[in-house]
């Protein structure tokens, strides 16, 4: 199985900050791609933040930390991000238009060996499997947030993905620490987000039409899952509000479905335009 230790993260927000800095910390050198340098600088200070956490929460030595971050770099420049990749783990905003520029750009950039992941949480790889120009070295890689902690990694094909691949991203997902969960048909949503996307909406929902409060959803939640240490509204804000924003309106648009694009436009007005992107920016539902 080809070796993959040098990992190309494209987009630098929430998810993608977390896949770089994790990979780094387990001997990864990694590279984080974002079109904006503003956010590869939001992404730096994530950086910050996740040392303390390791060092609080894993046992992190100073000198472990230290190692992490002469393993990571930051560049707006595709083609320099990409031309020692063995791996590239694609985590730009849920929005096809934009992954699939992305791929589109990338695909005369990239070293024939290179392999190809996307880490959406609800697009299918055969949606972009054309756009990559090597539908046989691409699949899902699906993160959770908070990837330290909820350390899954599904593991999707799509039908021209090669075996070979399939097994080297495995291998890649458990050298980092994952517990791989292999996907066996394709599926919006892989396991977690099967169930998970319809909860959020469905908590979206409560509150767009005023039936009741994140306070009460979340204590609802809490008290009815014992154990839980968060609701569907504190998941929201971990999430972050624009990809939950663009999550509904994507599958609100697709399916037609009028209470999806409602919930969407409430967070829209009530988040995103307001800069109140959830964990990250230190509010949405709640203030951290
Ligand atoms: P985010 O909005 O936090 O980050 C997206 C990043 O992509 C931003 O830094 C943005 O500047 C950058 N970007 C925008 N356009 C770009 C382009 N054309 N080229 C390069 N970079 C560009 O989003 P996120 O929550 O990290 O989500 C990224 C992907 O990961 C999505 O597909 C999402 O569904 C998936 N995901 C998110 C979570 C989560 O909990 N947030 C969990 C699993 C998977």
């Amino acid at each position: 199985t080809q070796a993959l230790n040098n990992l190309t993260v494209l987009g630098a927000g929430v998810l993608g900050g977390q896949i770089a800095w994790h990979s780094a910390f387990k001997g990864k050198q990694v590279v984080v791609y974002d079109l904006f340098e503003e956010s590869l600088q939001r992404c730096q200070l994530a950086h910050q933040q996740y040392a303390a956490i390791y060092q609080a929460e894993l046992g992190a030595s100073q000198s472990m930390i230290s190692e992490t971050q002469a393993r990571l770099s930051y560049s707006c420049i595709l083609a320099d991000v990409v031309i020692n990749a063995d791996l590239v783990i694609e985590a730009v905003p849920e929005i096809p238009e934009v992954k699939t520029a992305v791929y589109q750009e990338m695909a005369a950039l990239l070293p024939a060996h290179t392999l190809v992941a996307t880490n959406s949480s609800t697009l299918l790889p055969a949606q972009f499997a054309s756009a990559t120009g090597r539908p046989e070295k691409y699949c899902a890689l699906h993160f959770a947030n908070m990837i330290w902690s909820m350390n899954l990694a599904e593991v999707m094909a799509h039908a021209g993905t090669a075996e070979d691949t399939l097994r080297a991203v495995t291998r890649f997902a458990i050298e980092i620490g994952m517990v791989p969960i292999p996907i066996q048909k394709e599926q919006n949503g892989y396991v977690l987000n099967t169930w998970l996307v319809p909860l959020l909406s469905a908590t979206q929902s409560l509150i767009t039409n005023g039936v009741s409060t994140p306070e009460y959803i979340d204590r609802t939640y809490l008290i009815a899952n014992r154990g839980c240490a968060v609701g569907p509204c504190g998941i929201m804000d971990i999430i972050g509000m624009k990809t939950c924003y663009d999550v509904m309106n994507y599958w609100g648009n697709e399916k037609q479905d009028a209470q999806l694009l409602a919930d969407a436009v409430y967070i829209k007005q009530h988040f995103v335009d307001k800069g109140k992107l959830g964990l990250q920016t230190g509010e949405g539902y709640y203030r951290y």
